[in-house]
């Protein structure tokens, strides 16, 4: 009912209030409704609701006045669920009652009188909830902060002096290392004030050696002792146990409320909360948030300005994070070089998910991305986890959860690698690497240091094919990774995947970061410091986009030649056709290409009346509708190569056939290029329609429809991708305003880099599903094209 009080109808479609966004049609609308972002919105705004009515404003309180004493007082007009105390002047507070009629109670009181206060006690105000968004991808940020950065970067004299300048810049300093350590015992002390034998041990950033300037604490609170201790207390007389009971604040009597052998985390969470914040000083916006994978309470130190974490049952992390310590005190140029990628990941937004959960990756998983690469140079720069285990001795064996952990704990035990290139050089074969990866059927596994198929990690029966008996977990239903777009299994815990929060923009995106690096790091701009102080080297790599949608003039995508995947008939024909194979060539790559538009992805050729919609001339819808064939010709005078289209181009003898291969229902035959007034053609394009979102969700259709009996990655088998088209077509609702866009193709390059251009642009996207498709279709189509001309399907 809310939700309909929040979407406005606006001359341009819905906004929805709440979330402070356009939408452009009702199922949009829907759609965004039962969404993540709405759903939470609305449900704060309910929690603050509820808060509001639940609390009274209360003033004339000291800054030494405590939450237990206004808890205790309030007290007496009805149970008090919390005090939230202003922290800043420490003036006011807000009182907030379990039962709604505490409120009048307290309220008709007068003469508030606490430990000499007068009180003064008012009503809440009443607030409209307002969505404040957080700055999105803030890119003046990166963009300043890359600005301080490049005078000192451009004046250093390598890209390796540059990726260690990098390190310098970023990494903790000792002060704040000593900060942080101070904190951690200050917790330490108070935990086991109330948690008798707990132990409060810091993981992740802070101590793994990747840590930068304001990275979070991340702490695991570890209450196996406690545990043992309360079940020693259980049973003890029970004087003692009154005794314990009396004193409602002895550090028992938490124990004596819980029993954490059976308590939920959130429960125990809570109470760590409560904790945090009635006994640390300057911690404040103290919040458990109990939907994580693994529950949390988040806490701020205002002194340090410091974001702390608190977990609990998070072993693995410790040990993980003593696997990357491991890491970097064996190999030196780990650290730069992960540094340097996650800089540079964070500068293109690849990483880094700034607003809380999100569908980038997170550093933890980039930091694994970067040792599986270098397990994978020649010869190998880090050893296989594996490798490790077995290097290991036999008092560092170590199970957590039934996973095996075990790996030496001195980085003195593992040989030094035998690969001696430079910084400069691993990082653009990282980049190389993953440019080329094969994320639609591979699984990461640091374990075994190599890329497992995806049909490897299916589950049968619970258990995990890939983990041999000991690495086993223990818990007999224990399920399969949550695979998805990107795949990278965890070194320990074998059924995590690491990367499972990724969607495919978020995947395709990093993979064509890391091509547009590789191309980059090719180049001398790179290599060579600039002798007339331009940027070079890191500068570029770490310039952040400056839109966020992709420029017109970018919606390209590229279709290489490459022979070795051609079928032995076809490279004799392009043999034969001597100078002339390019045009061979790109007849058969145009031809592929409109069948995957149009018998793959079920586009339709737009109709005449379409081609007036993309404003065509009459004058050229003419010309268009004459000619029924047209040859090709390579202009000489054009530098770059690309194939112009004239009117007496038939010195080539190569007709073309825009439509070939259509169906003549959908394509009218003698469909070509138009002719401009200069009496030269433009290169030929197609104008399609899509009434369906057949790009959305492929992945999981396919994997459905194809089980487990067929490995085939995404784009190299024709009948299936058809099928999945047909099944989305079939499943999903139209689109109200069908997507009208146009391809262009265009040849390029010489001889030894010849490849086809596709410009594609939007002719009526009102739905405003564009920028997706273009995104599903630069992975899409080239691999697509691929598998057709590798079997030259239809292509005669
Ligand atoms: P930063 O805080 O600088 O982003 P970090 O390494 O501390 O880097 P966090 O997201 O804070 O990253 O995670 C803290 C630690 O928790 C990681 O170092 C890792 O040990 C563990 N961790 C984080 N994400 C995962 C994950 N997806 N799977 C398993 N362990 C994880
Ligand atoms: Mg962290």
């Amino acid at each position: 009912m809310e939700s309909e009080n929040d979407i406005k109808t606006t001359p341009r479609g819905f906004h929805c209030v709440l979330c402070n966004v356009n939408l452009p049609n009702q199922p949009s609308v829907d759609q965004h409704v039962k969404g993540r972002k709405h759903q939470t919105l609305s449900n704060v705004r309910t929690t603050r609701k509820t808060q509001e009515e639940h609390s009274v404003f209360v003033s004339g309180i000291k800054p030494d006045t405590s939450q237990t004493d206004l808890a205790e007082y309030f007290q007496q007009f009805g149970p008090v669920s919390d005090v939230i105390m202003d922290k800043d002047k420490g003036v006011f507070a807000i009182v907030q009652f379990s039962e709604t009629e505490s409120i009048q109670a307290a309220l008709s009181c007068v003469g508030h009188q606490m430990k000499g206060l007068s009180l003064r006690v008012k009503p809440r105000e009443k607030k409209d909830f307002k969505y404040i968004p957080k700055k999105k991808n803030d890119l003046e940020n990166l963009q300043q902060l890359l600005d301080c950065l490049k005078p000192k970067l451009c004046q250093l004299p390598t890209v390796n002096a540059q990726m260690q300048f990098v390190v310098e810049r970023f990494q903790l300093g000792e002060n704040e290392k000593k900060s942080r350590g101070l904190l951690v015992l200050l917790l330490q002390e108070v935990f086991v004030e109330f948690f008798p034998d707990s132990q409060i041990l810091p993981f992740g950033s802070s101590v793994n050696t990747f840590g930068i300037h304001s990275c979070d604490l991340d702490l695991f609170l570890d209450l196996e002792n406690t545990k043992v201790f309360q079940a020693r207390a259980k049973c003890p007389s029970e004087q003692a146990t009154e005794a314990m009971s009396d004193d409602s604040r002895s550090e028992d009597s938490i124990l004596s409320d819980i029993d954490l052998s059976t308590a939920s985390p959130a429960k125990v969470l809570d109470l760590v909360a409560a904790i945090l914040r009635r006994c640390v000083p300057s911690v404040h916006k103290v919040h458990v948030v109990s939907s994580a994978r693994l529950p949390v309470v988040k806490f701020h130190h205002r002194e340090l300005n410091l974001q702390g974490d608190i977990t609990i049952n998070n072993r693995l992390a410790v040990k993980n994070t003593r696997f990357l310590q491991l890491c970097s005190g064996t190999e030196d140029r780990l650290r730069p070089l992960v540094y340097t990628i996650r800089y540079w990941a964070k500068q293109k937004q690849l990483a880094g998910n700034p607003n809380g959960p999100g569908p980038l990756l997170n550093n933890y998983a980039l930091t694994l991305l970067v040792i599986f690469f270098l397990q994978n140079c020649e010869p190998p720069v880090l050893p296989t986890v594996d490798q490790l285990k077995d290097l290991a001795c036999e008092e560092e064996e170590c199970v957590i959860e039934g996973w095996n952990c075990t790996f030496p704990s001195q980085s003195i035990a593992v040989p030094r690698s035998g690969n001696t290139q430079d910084l400069c050089s691993l990082l653009a074969a990282f980049f190389s690497f993953y440019a080329k990866f094969d994320f639609a059927s591979s699984v990461i596994s640091l374990r075994e240091g190599r890329a497992l198929p995806i049909t490897d990690l299916l589950c049968h029966n619970g258990k995990i094919e890939e983990a041999t008996d000991d690495q086993k977990p223990s818990k007999p239903n224990q399920s399969g990774p949550k695979l998805g777009p990107l795949n990278v299994l965890d070194p320990f815990e074998l059924s995590h995947n690491v990367a499972g929060n990724l969607n495919e923009r978020s995947q395709r995106c990093f993979q064509k970061e890391c091509q547009e690096a590789e191309k980059y790091c090719r180049s001398l701009q790179y290599l060579r410091k600039s002798t007339k102080g331009k940027s070079w080297g890191l500068v570029r790599l770490f310039t952040p986009h400056g839109v966020t949608q992709t420029k017109p003039e970018e919606l390209t995508i590229s279709i290489p030649f490459k022979s070795d995947v051609l079928p032995e008939a076809l490279r004799s024909q392009l043999r034969m056709a001597g100078d002339g194979f390019r045009l061979l060539w790109f007849e058969k790559v145009c031809t592929s290409v409109e069948r995957v538009f149009q018998n793959i992805l079920r586009c339709h050729l737009a109709s005449s009346m379409d081609f007036a919609l993309a404003e065509v001339s009459a004058a050229d819808l003419s010309a268009e509708m004459e000619t029924s064939t047209t040859s090709l010709n390579t202009s000489a005078n054009d530098s770059l190569e690309s194939v112009e289209f004239t009117e007496n181009a038939a010195a080539t003898g190569i007709k073309r056939r825009l439509s070939s291969g259509s169906d003549a229902s959908v394509s009218p035959q003698g469909k070509k290029p138009r002719i401009s007034k200069r009496g030269k053609c433009e290169p030929p394009h197609w104008l399609w329609v899509q009434k369906h979102l057949v790009w959305a969700g492929r992945r999981k259709v396919r994997r459905e429809l194809i089980k487990e009996t067929d490995s085939r990655p995404e784009g190299s088998c024709m009948e299936i991708e058809s099928q999945v088209t047909a099944h989305i077509i079939q499943k999903e609702p139209e689109l109200k305003n069908p997507l009208e866009f146009k391809v262009q193709p265009q040849l390029v390059g010489g001889t030894e880099s010849t490849k086809v251009v596709l410009r594609l642009e939007p002719c009526c996207d009102k739905a405003g599903v564009f920028q997706d498709f273009f995104h599903f279709l630069d992975a899409f189509l080239p691999k697509m094209v691929e598998t057709l001309l590798e079997k030259e399907v239809g292509l005669a």
